[in-house]
């Protein structure tokens, strides 16, 4: 698996925010601003055939909209539906208000079905294994206080990745890492806080489970540059990573 991290920070960084492309073609999140960092983590839309949101935070999904627009500016109608978005519920009324609001078809856009365009995949049922090309791909409800997340485990056969997006450390993140070999994993400050995990809960993690790769994302200026004091396996932004 080759892991190509267009951005892996917060609202609040400076850095690009969470934006992960997977194989090349698989995008998990797709924060505010991540696309124009797109060419230089060598990343194309147009490969592009399947993207997995964990959440409906800006930092997370924002520039979906920039994939919807291109999709429904200059795709045909009749012409067969390359793209797939996976996410949770109230996913396609916000794109839905998107669409309409900013006028992507221009005055037509009252009228227009993303649904013809692009398929939306809403996930409400938590055992229904997603099939994409070589992967099994298992969502995990994770608690973000009071937004739900999905946490994502690609699984091609020999290696289980998993994808948190924001999430605290309660029984539900303890099944999700018990189900990966390797994961990109909320730690957002040195402590954790009512929404999200922190250098604590990374370390405590790391000794609980000595045999996962954890890898850190989401992190505050004082975790990304100087985690790796602590032992935190930091990720860097527009780096590469073979899993
Ligand atoms: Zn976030
Ligand atoms: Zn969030």
């Amino acid at each position: 698996m080759q892991i190509k991290v267009v951005g892996c920070s917060n609202s609040w960084s400076q850095r690009p925010v969470s934006c992960y492309c997977l194989d090349d073609t698989i995008l998990i999140d797709c924060g505010a601003g991540a696309r124009k960092y797109f060419k230089r983590t060598k990343v194309f839309a147009k490969n592009i055939k399947n993207i997995f949101i964990t959440h409906l935070h800006s930092d997370h999904f924002f520039d979906l909209i920039l994939f919807v627009n291109t999709e429904i500016t200059y795709k045909p109608k009749d012409e067969a539906k390359s793209l797939t978005i996976y996410g949770p519920v109230g996913l396609y009324n916000i794109l839905d208000y998107f669409v309409k609001t900013i006028k992507v078809a221009g005055p037509d856009s009252q009228n227009v079905k993303i649904e013809d365009y692009l398929n939306i995949v809403e996930i409400s049922d938590f055992n229904k294994v997603i099939e994409v090309g070589e992967y099994k791909i298992t969502p995990y409800k994770l608690n973000h206080f009071d937004m739900d997340d999905i946490g994502y485990v690609f699984d091609n056969g020999k290696t289980k990745l998993g994808f948190s997006g924001d999430c605290i450390l309660d029984d539900a993140t303890k099944n999700f890492v018990e189900n990966f070999d390797c994961g990109f994993i909320d730690c957002y400050h040195q402590k954790s806080t009512v929404a999200h995990m922190g250098a604590e809960e990374y370390l405590l993690l790391k000794k609980t489970y000595p045999n996962k790769k954890l890898f850190a994302v989401h992190c505050d200026d004082n975790i990304y540059f100087h985690g790796w004091k602590q032992g935190i396996k930091v990720v860097k932004t527009q780096k590469k990573y073979k899993i």
